[in-house]
């Protein structure tokens, strides 16, 4: 049984409903959304516009669209950024790292010298982090990290309109 993680309300159907200024794309089944927190300058997310937390709630047409978004937006994160290296991936269940229970699939242009590592970031930081396997993602060793990738909202509405300007048609 995969075990969600708590989030009220869920920041991604508030961002969905009340914070237009993140969104970066659309389709008829997902929003592809800044992440406020900015391990790398443009990371993001595609979301389902339903609330279901995780791949196996997905219908076909969902998986589709994702993927598609995905694209969409690694298209436009190498026009922006030209980054060494796109990274996509996805966490379902707190074990797994989920830290919202609402599905997202990541979008990041990897460059040099971030502070990351590779793969995500919470496996990425796993022996730093003192953490234990088979244990849930406690974020507690990342919170200096976290502060310091917390990025204001007028420099995220900046960084949403160049991803923008550089969607494929
Ligand atoms: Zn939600």
């Amino acid at each position: 049984m995969i075990q969600l993680p708590v989030r009220d309300p869920c920041d991604l159907c508030v961002a969905a409903r009340d914070e237009p200024w993140k969104i970066i794309d659309e389709s008829a089944h997902t929003l592809t959304v800044i992440n406020p927190w900015q391990f790398e300058t443009g990371q993001c997310c595609v979301i389902t516009r339903r609330h279901v937390a995780t791949l196996l709630d997905l219908s076909d047409e969902e998986c589709a669209a994702i993927m598609t978004s995905a694209k969409r937006a690694a298209e436009a994160l190498v026009r922006t950024y030209r980054p060494l290296g796109v990274l996509t991936f996805q966490n379902n269940g707190v074990y797994s790292g989920q830290e919202t229970p609402h599905f997202h699939f990541h979008v990041v242009p990897r460059q040099p010298g971030s502070d990351w590592g590779i793969g995500p970031p919470q496996l990425a930081t796993f022996d730093g982090a003192g953490r234990e396997r088979g244990t849930v993602h406690e974020r507690d060793g990342d919170a200096e990290r976290m502060t310091r990738v917390r990025v204001p909202v007028d420099q995220l509405v900046e960084t949403v309109k160049r991803i923008r300007s550089n969607l494929p048609a």
